[in-house]
């Protein structure tokens, strides 16, 4: 069939199985340009590899370090006529990459949050991986959780605290710029959000593997958030999901007593930059500032992406002999760049001039929606999007 993209407000629902590929083959070349990773990771698992932050992280794992890796994520899977989510295509395209490198690539798709794949995962490790997880990274970004033990559904919103948020955000199909009113969340939705996007499952896995006996001592545990400028905090740092991202902090320093009882391992936040995955693109006011953000980032040449960022965190601050740096609530910063005041000052010029007239001049709106149609495997060079291509893949 021939594939094209379907924007619906948020999402994109459809994905290119080429594009894909050939997004994942521009990862893994850049991460191979900046050289080896030496005394990187030899056997990763990553919760929540099969986009964004997790899939780089887990590209620069394997790709930096060598790295046999396991990937646990949840996507829905092609059929016959009917294109799969996007991060499918990442992970067989990654898969076989990896595979034709001779590097282990094993795949899990399922319920992360669920106590049978963690067993599903426990069981690949020990099976397939010939010994225990030096490094953990927990990235996943989901909606809702299933709790393992009590079974409740818990839903996490993305809302402010306490009083009502007003601020200008824009619609990146239309290009529309209009000013939200978000009602703050009720006590029960602030404490879902935690319990889905909270350091308790990242416990439970460190829990499980530790169990297990298959945490390699001296083992690293990374989780990512976020902080962002000012013109965000309401709906994000001081917002619902602020609040589960501190309870992860908590969960990192818990983790990493446990860690560094166990030969000397450490388990820490790394704060990243603003970029568009499909996670951010659904918060809102974030777009707008995402949009600002590249087009000041890019004027001063310090624009990253996910890759960018993962391959720096891993070269600079995890291995290659470096030691980790951490900020004054003990966080690993990685979003430096962004937070830089000759980057943020120029936003907040531009913040309260942006209209639906100027948004193209203003900001970079363009580069935001390329960023967004990349993520599904649309608008990489080289690929033919008006040939026909079988959508159903499975997985290598
Ligand atoms: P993303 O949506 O690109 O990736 C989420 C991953 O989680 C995918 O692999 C998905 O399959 C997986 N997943 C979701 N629910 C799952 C489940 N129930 N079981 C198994 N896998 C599941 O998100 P992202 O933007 O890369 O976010 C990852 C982390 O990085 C989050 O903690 C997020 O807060 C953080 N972060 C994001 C940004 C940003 O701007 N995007 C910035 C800083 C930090």
């Amino acid at each position: 069939m021939i594939i094209k993209p379907k924007v619906r407000g948020f999402v994109c629902v459809t994905a290119h199985p080429t594009g894909c590929t050939a997004h994942i083959q521009q990862q893994i070349d850049h991460v191979k340009a900046k050289g080896p990773i030496k005394h990187g990771p030899k056997r990763v698992l990553v919760i929540g590899a099969s986009t964004g932050y997790g899939l780089a992280s887990r590209i620069t794992a394997a790709f930096g370090s060598g790295a046999a890796t396991l990937g646990i994520f949840f996507e829905r899977p092609s059929e016959e006529g009917r294109p799969a989510t996007p991060g499918w295509y990442n992970t067989i395209a990654f898969s076989r990459a990896a595979k034709a490198a001779g590097l282990y690539a094993g795949n899990i798709n399922g319920d992360a949050f669920s106590n049978d794949i963690k067993q599903q995962a426990i069981a690949a490790i020990a099976k397939d991986m010939g010994g225990p997880i030096d490094l953990i990274v927990y990235s996943l970004a989901s909606p809702r959780r299933t709790h393992p033990t009590t079974g409740v559904v818990h839903k996490s919103v993305l809302k402010p605290l306490g009083a009502p948020y007003t601020n200008k955000t824009v619609d990146t199909d239309k290009g529309i710029v209009s000013e939200v009113t978000i009602e703050p969340a009720n006590e029960a939705e602030a404490t879902d959000t935690v319990a889905v996007m909270g350091g308790e499952d990242w416990e439970m896995w460190i829990q499980a593997l530790g169990d297990a006996k298959l945490l390699a001592p001296g083992a690293t545990a990374v989780a990512y958030s976020y902080i962002g400028p000012v013109h965000t905090w309401p709906i994000y740092k001081d917002g619902t999901i602020g609040t589960a991202k501190v309870d992860l902090e908590r969960a990192a320093r818990a983790i990493d007593a446990k860690l560094k009882a166990h030969g000397n391992g450490r388990a820490f936040i790394s704060v990243n930059k603003a970029l568009v995955t499909q996670a951010s693109s659904a918060i809102p006011v974030v777009p707008l500032y995402i949009s600002i953000l590249y087009k000041v980032m890019k004027a001063a040449g310090t624009h990253e992406g996910c890759i960018e960022q993962m391959q720096r965190l891993f070269a600079t601050q995890l291995y290659n002999g470096n030691s980790l740096k951490f900020d004054r609530e003990g966080r690993v910063r990685v979003d430096d760049w962004e937070m830089r005041p000759e980057i943020q000052n120029p936003i907040s010029e531009i913040w309260p001039q942006v209209t639906t007239e100027n948004l193209a001049a203003l900001t970079d709106i363009a580069g935001y929606r390329t960023e967004f149609l990349k993520l599904f495997g649309f608008g990489l060079p080289g690929v033919d999007y008006d040939a026909e291509v079988e959508p159903h893949e499975s997985m290598p």
